[in-house]
């Protein structure tokens, strides 16, 4: 008997009527309780109760589909999960974790009501999911941050009375919205079914929301890359956010409408692959042919969408590289977004490619692989947890001691840089397309 056997009321619900249940029906393998998941597990670390691991969890979520256990009484430890796969990854049985999860926070999303699922649709669907909004907002907080604003407020010491002062020290300086397409040739006019224009391979640039909005020198060296490749980078107009927060949120209905909006959107520029250069968009997208399957009338399409994606590292891979000949001499160490280790299994390529840089020292970052905490909207759910598993990868940081830490992915620069900040430590954040970038004259 495990501990959260003890927990286990003996009188069961009526089972079978949840996503939960649903994908526990589906479910081609169980957990054998062999524990090797709870070595890698970041929150079990910090919690170090079974009910935190991913085998405690996997009890709790198998409970509440089975109907003997009420999804209320555990969702809170549920909900702790970063959602991180590194038990996926770790899993001799093949337990696809990841899914159950996912499962369990849609049936959370749909029994959330009043301010919490107002607020959260505020932000999903009236911020992220349109982007002349979103572009408002930066363009808000970026006069915030350029008027002196910013500066009044975090020396008047409001901000940290109002709880505010960890949350508004995560925002990067931000750029002007969309300032850096001006600085990107596009090529490859829409409507043209080739994935080559007179000679030159052809790719479609993913934006995104929150990289187009806060990240977009990422975009511009992303470009820049491929054009030193001979790709020439397409942008598809219409492209939505991905929907991964939403799913992830539980508003599936949301995440599916994104989706058909970003399958229209790239049908435009044919069979090219779809590039992108975010690990969370990339992971999600992927998988647009499961979360359309049953629609019938979109089933196809997104299979067909979800086949094109691949991560810019991933996309370059595959091909020979142009040799970067500008040395870019730094020591860099290479953090893993979860949403590219684990849920795509890409780990070497974006190694790959800091390797090809001439100049450039890589080091590796001991417990890599581990999530920094930042998780989607984790870390501002659970800031106290997301706090202890990124003062771990912190410490990691300090002693590498490294000018750069590289990672492919916008909340985990994000997640990295607040740490760095916290720590004072003297480390640059950087996507490691960037990097390349730099090297590419
Ligand atoms: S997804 Fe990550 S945090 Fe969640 S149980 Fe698995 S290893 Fe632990
Ligand atoms: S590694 Fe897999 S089979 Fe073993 S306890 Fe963890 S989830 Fe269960």
């Amino acid at each position: 008997m495990t501990a959260i056997d003890l927990l286990l009321p003996a009188e069961p619900k009526a089972p079978g009527t949840s996503h939960l249940a649903q994908a526990w029906r589906n479910a081609t393998s169980h957990c054998i309780k062999c524990g090797f998941c709870l070595p890698v597990c970041p929150t079990y670390s910090v919690l170090g109760v079974e009910a935190a691991s991913p085998r405690g969890r996997l009890d709790l979520m198998d409970a509440v589909a089975q109907g003997r256990l009420a999804l209320g009484t555990v969702a809170g430890r549920v909900g702790q999960c970063l959602g991180c796969l590194a038990c996926e990854t770790a899993c001799p049985a093949g337990i696809r974790y990841g899914q159950m999860f996912e499962a369990l926070q849609c049936d959370m999303g749909t029994q959330r009501r009043g301010w919490r699922r107002w607020r959260a649709r505020l932000l999903l669907d009236g911020v992220l999911a349109r982007p002349r909004v979103l572009r408002a907002v930066v363009l808000a907080l970026r006069v915030y941050q350029r008027s002196g604003l910013q500066r009044l407020l975090r020396s008047s010491g409001l901000l940290r009375l109002l709880g505010l002062a960890g949350r508004e020290g995560r925002l990067p300086p931000l750029p002007r919205p969309l300032a850096w397409r001006a600085e990107v040739e596009f090529g490859a006019p829409p409507g043209t079914d080739a994935t080559t224009t007179g000679g030159a391979q052809r790719a479609a640039l993913f934006t995104g929301c929150v990289m187009d909005a806060a990240f977009g020198a990422v975009h511009a060296a992303t470009a820049h890359v491929l054009a030193a490749n001979g790709v020439q980078c397409a942008l598809p107009a219409g492209q939505r956010c991905c929907g991964a927060l939403h799913a992830h949120a539980g508003e599936t209905a949301s995440a599916r409408r994104l989706a058909r909006a970003n399958i229209a959107a790239f049908e435009t520029v044919g069979d090219a692959p779809v590039v992108l250069n975010s690990a969370g968009c990339g992971a999600f997208m992927k998988r647009y042919g499961t979360l359309l399957a049953d629609d019938p009338a979109w089933a196809p399409r997104a299979a067909a969408l979800a086949a094109r994606v691949r991560d810019v590292s991933e996309f370059l891979a595959v091909r020979t590289l142009v040799p970067p000949t500008r040395a870019v001499a730094l020591r860099v160490a290479y953090d893993d977004p979860c949403h590219l280790v684990h849920a795509q299994g890409i780990s070497r390529e974006p190694r790959d490619l800091l390797r090809a840089i001439p100049g450039l020292t890589l080091v590796e970052l001991p417990e890599s692989t581990w999530c920094c905490g930042s998780a989607g909207s984790y870390s501002l759910q659970h800031p106290e947890l997301a706090g202890d598993v990124l003062a771990r990868k912190m410490r990691h940081l300090a002693a590498a001691r490294v000018d750069v830490v590289a990672t492919g992915n916008p909340g985990c620069l994000l997640q990295l840089a607040l740490g760095i900040s916290r720590q004072g430590l003297d480390v640059d954040v950087r996507h490691p397309i960037e990097l390349l970038a730099q090297a590419y004259p």
